[in-house]
């Protein structure tokens, strides 16, 4: 059998040539089969596992320098020392960040289907979650508010999940917005569904980079989310937990004016309530 793959309108499609042998043709089977998404498939996870060694090797690499430093140079004055140990202590960070997040991300994708989902009151989880954010938002001289609905609501979902989301969503607000600028968390009730948006007033993001952020390890600007402590994989995160949800994630932007991430989840009716 002989087996070729074709670029056919945009598709890839291996086809494979059956019964047909050499000088006595007689006639063949010719099966097309479109191998586009596998493809795709096998790109996406050769591309996650380099993204994936390259954010690890990047600060074990700083780490060796910086040790190596301080191993050969016996004479180094106390304070050169310390600055270096300090950016190995920073790497290290880094490294459990990435480690961190490569971890959630491998557990989230392998419990998509026996997951437990019970009823969670989601407006005491944002609560806690603000709660936690409060002393990152004082330290980044932000101000951090919350504005919530009387009612309770709802969802049915994960708590620990659910609260990584959030905060992911009010890190990245905090993280990306300048010294005395706002960041709110807004409810708003839909039909069947709640909409939670994080809106920050901070550096924004370009329109074509809108729909590759939440791409794993994607990053608008290397230099300016390193800096700050990102992997890239944080807003990956996001997507993957909000779909676990059945709900969506969007986000509205503008560059030097401030982003606005919405999250949607269905609303959970108790047995008494009716559905419509
Ligand atoms: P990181 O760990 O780098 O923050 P994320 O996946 O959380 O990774 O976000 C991806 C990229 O999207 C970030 O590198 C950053 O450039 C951009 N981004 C995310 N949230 C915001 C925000 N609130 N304001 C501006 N840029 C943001």
């Amino acid at each position: 059998n002989q087996s070729k793959v074709i670029k056919f309108s945009g598709n890839t499609v291996a086809a494979t040539v059956l019964g047909f042998e050499g000088g006595s043709f007689e006639g063949a089977i010719i099966v097309l089969q479109d191998v586009t998404e596998v493809r795709r498939l096998e790109r996406a996870r050769t591309d996650f596992v380099a993204n994936a060694s390259h954010e690890l090797k990047t600060p074990i690499a700083a780490l060796k320098g910086f040790i190596d430093t301080l191993m050969e140079d016996n004479s180094m004055p106390a304070d050169t020392a310390s600055h270096f140990l300090s950016r190995s202590a920073a790497q290290v960070s880094r490294l459990q960040g990435v480690v961190t997040d490569l971890l959630q991300l491998s557990r989230l994708e392998s419990r998509d289907e026996d997951r437990a989902l019970v009823g969670i009151n989601l407006f005491e989880l944002l609560r806690a979650v603000y709660t936690n954010s409060l002393l990152d938002a004082h330290l980044a001289d932000i101000s951090l508010e919350i504005l919530l609905l009387d009612e309770p609501v709802d969802v049915m979902g994960e708590r620990e999940s659910l609260e990584q989301l959030f905060t992911n969503l009010i890190d990245n607000a905090l993280k990306y917005s300048p010294q005395g600028s706002v960041v709110r968390v807004v409810a708003e009730l839909g039909e069947s569904t709640i909409e939670i948006q994080v809106i920050d007033q901070g550096i924004g993001i370009p329109i074509k980079e809108q729909t590759r952020i939440f791409e794993r390890f994607y990053r608008v600007d290397r230099a300016r989310s390193q800096g700050k402590g990102g992997t890239g994989l944080g807003l990956s995160i996001v997507k993957h937990i909000t779909e676990l949800h059945r709900g969506r994630v969007a986000v509205e932007s503008m560059e030097g004016k401030g982003s606005i991430f919405t999250v949607t989840l269905p609303v959970a009716y108790s047995q008494g309530d009716l559905a419509l």
